[in-house]
Order: structure tokens, then C-alpha cells, then sequence
């Protein structure tokens, strides 16, 4: 037997090498990573400079606890990362993974009002359905019914009301207008933030809301002094095409985008190591250490210096290659040919997103609605990976009815014929499992 607690019962392959945008296991199978493990490897597999500076710095400095040391390579990551995501001004807070930032994250919402005398103010308003990871707290600020529901009563359920998903169909500052009501029905002095993945990914792959929504969004947020916070664990770091997807579209007429707080993970060490933390602008971070002198929150393996220095080595990469364009570009490619798929196969309901966070809305094409069976996802994902393509099935139920989806993002280095073959993959896969 073996004595690995497998996250389930069906058998897993043994992934034993990976080269750019191509995993191998042990049976000698090649497969295509359409997934990036969950949109992680952002820079491809097996990047020999990202593995050599990690070497490095563990031969130099492999560990120190961060409340008592900084390190060289933090001061210089956190300096490049700011500029990198056009924050100059804002702090890193590094953690290991993406719960873990968003947990920083509501602390430090919280913390935040309370130095301000404000100690009322503890709810976090969400979307549904939504995804901020799978600790206790993110998981209650998160709007997924099917993780959610073998955990309850999470922790008080009136800390976390939930705003409706976007409707691009809707203007996206008529959209965002809904926040307002979802404010006042909780009780504007006991709301303490909002948070919202800018791209939507694992609950409701690549949905993203029409342009203005997220200008409208920061402005009502400060109109009620509720903090900003942008999930970007999967849509920031390029992924989208442009190094924070908040930001898509660059400089907003109806106002300033900049989020109070930015949440980081996944491609900011693209999977070399544990990176992930957030961003804080200078009200916060001035609030809280003018107040209590301290962020009152830590954790043992935050800002690992060698976590910290693939991170840096990633961004060596993502800047000198341009990977931020070459998502828009892969992107755009990506995109026309799963319209093009959507054509063909009429189970395909929808295609959309940004950059290189797509996904494929899979339903019942009589009633236009997605698929109630639950599994359709994870079958035409089964047929992909027979095709030799690993896609990202989920199944978000919400609204009482499941989103079936997949959820497709490979490398951000992918080439344009590395795309055509992922194409080529998910038609066979769709004709196999229809
Ligand atoms: N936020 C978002 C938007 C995510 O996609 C994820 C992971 N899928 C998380 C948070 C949680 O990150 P982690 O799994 O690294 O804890």
C-alpha cells in the first residue's frame, strides 16, 4: 500500500518530469499542461535559472524567521514586484500560499479598522460563487457551494455576505452599482471589506465583468470607507495579459482602479517553490503601524528566502520574455479557436476571459443551461487527458444549478503551435466524450 493520503479514492499517474509546456509520468506518457496545475506554472516547466537560484540561495541563506530578520533577496523582490504590478508605493507581505494571503488579507482589513477606532466594521462582502482558498476563513468568505457545504457552520455566517456574480451583459458600472446594496442591507459601519477576483477562475472559469465595473466598485468602496481587496492569486502576475487584471485596459475614465489591497499566488513563483502574499497600499499600512506598530499576524515560513528568490527569478523571466504580451497574443489564438470549437460542438455554451485564463462553459445546448449532471466537466476532462491534454474541470454549484466548466490556462509561455495542438486535443476530446 502506499502511505500517501491521496486527496481521493481514483488512482493518481506518477508525474515524473516536466519541460516547458509538457508534463511526463512514469508510463512515458507525454501531456500537455492546458492547466498550469491550477494556473500555477506561469513560466513553463523545468526552468534550469529558476532551480539554479534557488540552489544558491540555499547554499547562502536558506532560512529566516520573519519576525526577526529580513533578507537581501526580499528587499530586492519586494522593490521589483511593486514596480512590476505598477504599485509602486505599496508593501509585500509574503506567505506561502494563496489561503494563507487571503487570510493576511482580512486580518489586515480588519486590523486596519480597528486602529482607526472603527471596531465595528468585520464583515467581508464576496461574490457568488467565488473561490479564496480552503483554510476555514477563506473558505467562508468564498461563494462555492461544493466545497463549502461538507464544512458547515463556518465561522459566523453573517461576517460574509455575498454580492452577485457579474453580469457582462449588464454595463459594468450599473453592475458593480449592486455592491451598494449589498453594503447597506449589512450595515455599512460593520463592513470592513470587499473582495472579488477581477477574473473570475476556479468557481466560474474566465466570467469577468464588463468594462467600468471595477473603477465603480473602488470608488463605492471608499464612498463607504469598506477597503478594496483584488483576489488576484490566479488572474495577476500576466496571466490575463497585463501584469494585474484589475488593471486590464490600462488607466480607467471613471476613476482609479487601485485596489486597497492586491492578493498574490500561484505564478509569482509559478510552482518552483511556496510564494504568495498581498500588497498594501499606504493607507493601510501607515494606519496599522502608526496604530498598534504591528500587523499582529505571522506565519513560520513567510518570506522563505528560497521561495523568495524563484519568485524573483520568475519575474527575471516573465519581464525578460514578455510573457505578460505573449498571454495577450497566446491568448487571443486560444480564444478564436475555442470559438471556433464552440461552433462545432453545441455542448459548448460558452467561451470567454482574458489573456490566458479561459474557460469553456459546458451545458445543455436545448436549454441553453449549464449541464445539471453532475461530473460533465470532469468527463470531458477525463477524455482530454486521454487526447494527452490536462485541462482543469470544475463544477461550481450556485444559484441552484451547476456551472460545469473548464478551466484552461497553460504556461504563459506557450507556443503558437504548443496552442494549435491544445486545440487539436479538446476537439478529439469533446467528439470522444459526447
Ligand atoms: N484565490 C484564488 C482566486 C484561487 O484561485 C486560489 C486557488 N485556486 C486561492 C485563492 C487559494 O490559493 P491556495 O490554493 O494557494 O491556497
Amino acid at each position: 500500500m502506499s502511505n500517501v493520503f491521496y486527496r481521493s479514492s481514483k488512482p493518481y499517474p506518477t508525474a515524473v518530469r516536466g519541460e516547458g509546456v509538457y508534463l511526463y509520468d512514469d508510463q512515458g506518457h507525454r501531456l500537455l499542461d492546458g492547466s498550469s496545475g491550477a494556473l500555477v506554472a506561469n513560466v513553463g516547466h523545468g526552468r534550469a535559472a529558476v532551480a539554479e537560484a534557488m540552489a544558491a540561495q540555499a547554499r547562502g541563506l536558506a532560512f529566516v524567521h520573519g519576525s526577526q530578520f529580513t533578507s537581501e533577496v526580499l528587499e530586492t523582490y519586494a522593490t521589483r514586484l511593486a514596480h512590476f504590478l505598477g504599485l509602486p508605493d505599496f508593501r509585500f507581505w509574503a506567505v506561502s500560499g494563496g489561503s494563507e494571503a487571503n487570510e493576511s488579507a482580512i486580518k489586515l482589513a480588519r486590523q486596519y479598522h480597528v486602529e482607526r477606532g472603527e471596531t465595528g466594521r468585520f464583515k467581508v462582502i464576496t461574490r457568488l460563487p467565488s473561490y479564496h482558498g480552503a483554510s476555514l476563513g477563506a473558505l467562508a468568505a468564498s461563494g462555492m457551494g461544493a466545497r463549502r457545504e461538507l464544512y458547515t457552520p463556518l465561522m459566523n455566517p453573517d461576517a460574509w455576505p455575498k454580492m452577485p456574480r457579474p453580469d457582462p451583459a449588464l454595463a459594468g458600472a450599473e453592475d458593480a452599482e449592486r455592491l451598494r446594496a449589498v453594503i447597506e442591507a449589512a450595515g455599512p459601519e460593520t463592513v470592513a471589506a470587499f473582495m472579488c477576483e477581477p477574473v473570475v477562475g476556479a468557481s466560474d472559469a474566465g466570467l469577468a465583468p464588463a468594462d467600468g465595473y471595477h473603477a465603480r466598485v473602488a470608488a463605492i468602496c471608499r464612498e463607504y470607507g469598506v477597503l478594496f481587496i483584488a483576489d488576484e492569486v490566479m488572474s495577476g502576475m500576466g496571466r490575463c495579459g497585463a501584469p494585474l487584471a484589475v488593471r486590464l485596459g490600462g488607466p480607467h475614465p471613471q476613476g482609479d482602479v487601485t485596489p486597497d489591497i492586491v492578493v498574490l499566488g500561484k505564478g509569482l513563483a509559478a510552482g518552483y517553490a511556496p510564494l504568495a502574499g498581498l500588497m498594501a497600499g499606504g493607507e493601510v499600512y501607515d494606519t496599522v503601524m502608526q496604530g498598534s506598530g504591528a500587523f499582529k499576524h505571522g506565519f513560520t515560513y513567510a518570506g522563505h528566502p528560497v521561495s523568495v528568490a524563484a519568485g524573483l527569478s520568475v519575474l527575471d523571466i516573465v519581464e525578460g520574455e514578455g510573457l505578460g504580451e505573449a498571454a495577450r497574443t497566446r491568448g487571443a489564438q486560444l480564444l478564436t479557436g475555442l470559438q471556433a470549437l464552440k461552433a462545432r460542438h453545441p455542448r459548448v455554451l460558452e467561451v470567454r476571459g482574458h489573456g490566458l485564463l479561459l474557460g469553456v462553459v459546458l451545458g445543455d445546448p436545448a436549454t441553453g443551461e449549464a449541464d445539471p449532471t453532475p461530473g460533465v466537466a470532469e468527463r470531458v476532462a477525463a477524455a482530454a487527458r486521454e487526447c494527452g491534454l490536462i485541462t482543469y474541470p470544475g463544477s461550481g454549484a450556485h444559484d441552484g444549478r451547476r456551472g460545469d466548466h473548464l478551466l484552461l490556462g497553460p504556461p504563459l509561455s506557450i507556443s503558437e503551435a504548443e496552442v494549435a495542438e491544445m486545440l487539436d486535443m479538446l476537439d478529439a476530446a469533446l467528439t470522444a466524450s459526447g
